[in-house]
């Protein structure tokens, strides 16, 4: 077996360093998905870049501009986090979804979002909620949303020598909130069939005035429904409007068949979950 180095660099430049200076590197967060497909997969990289004592990756800030979290905060610290649960509650819900209580005290958003799964819990929530990453590379900072880190499964846009930082997300305005709800097959930790994240702003009489919708595990990476979002605006998500956010739902999925379900079953269940995360959203915002 061929030897594999294991780094962990205590400051951002060290880790592009690492990371630009080898093909094989790889950067390591949690570990719950690379130690398992190095074990299950055989893809062992050349050399390991744990990137956890980077202390700016382990930081967490909260003010009036919203919440800054280091890429390798992990995500029973996010959940456990009273005020991130009460400005981001799809958020805090999705991130609670993530494995079991063992699991999410090493994993990561970061993680999450760069093992590039079609399902990955957390990634339709960030998107709702407009979170942006800061990415650091070889040519220095950049900022892109997290809708444009994955391009496919498996892959991300991430250039040779780049990794995460920190997630960006912006405080909620007035009368704002966001829900995420999956589907799994069975009650004990699983994978989603289809996951849906939905988040809103309403004005001060309650119609709904900005929106977005997100699904999982309907295409190759989380998708953005730019229809049922516009089906949700304008209204204060009556059935009617719920009802043809759904429509567009479905429209927009373009599901694998596989064991956990068939094309024609995914569309179905993301015309549900849009509708039912929807309302638990509208509702939560009409609260604020
Ligand atoms: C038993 C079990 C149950 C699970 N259940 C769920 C579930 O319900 N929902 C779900 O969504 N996931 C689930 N997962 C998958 C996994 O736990 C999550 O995807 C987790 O968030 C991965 O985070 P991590 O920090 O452990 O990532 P790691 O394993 O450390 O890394 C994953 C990938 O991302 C890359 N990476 C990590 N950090 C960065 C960074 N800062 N910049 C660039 N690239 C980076 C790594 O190089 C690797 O390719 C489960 C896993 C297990 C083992």
């Amino acid at each position: 077996m061929e030897s594999v180095r294991y780094e962990a660099p205590n400051n951002v430049e060290a880790a592009v360093r690492l990371l630009a200076g080898e093909n094989g590197a790889k950067v390591l967060s949690g570990g719950t998905d690379l130690i398992v497909q190095m074990r299950l997969m055989n893809r062992v990289p050349t050399v390991f870049v744990d990137v956890k004592r980077i202390p700016r990756l382990s930081a967490l800030a909260l003010d009036a501009k919203g919440l800054r979290s280091g890429a390798a905060v992990p995500a029973a610290t996010l959940y456990g986090n009273e005020t991130i649960r009460k400005l981001w509650p799809g958020l805090a819900e999705a991130t609670d979804l993530i494995g079991s209580s063992q699991i999410q005290g090493r994993a990561t958003w970061a993680g999450n979002l760069c093992n590039a799964s079609p399902a990955a819990d957390s990634v339709p929530a960030l998107i709702a909620c407009g979170a942006t990453v800061v990415i650091a590379g070889p040519k220095g900072e950049r900022r892109v949303p997290v809708e444009q880190v994955n391009v496919g499964p498996g892959k991300t846009s991430l250039a040779p020598g780049e990794f995460i930082v920190e997630f960006e997300i912006p405080a909620p305005a007035a009368h704002s909130s966001d829900a995420y709800q999956r589907l799994i097959p069975r009650s004990e930790m699983d994978i989603a069939v289809v996951g849906a994240a939905v988040a809103l702003t309403l004005d001060a009489g309650g119609v709904v005035k900005a929106a977005r919708v997100v699904l999982g595990a309907v295409a190759p990476t989380a998708i953005l429904v730019p229809d049922a979002a516009a089906a949700l605006v304008g209204s204060k998500c009556e059935d009617a409007a719920l009802e043809r956010a759904g429509q567009a739902a479905t429209a927009a999925a373009k599901p694998i068949d596989d064991r956990r379900g068939t094309v024609a079953y995914r569309k179905k269940i993301a015309a549900v979950l849009t509708r039912r995360v929807a309302k638990i959203a509208y509702d939560r915002a009409r609260a604020r």
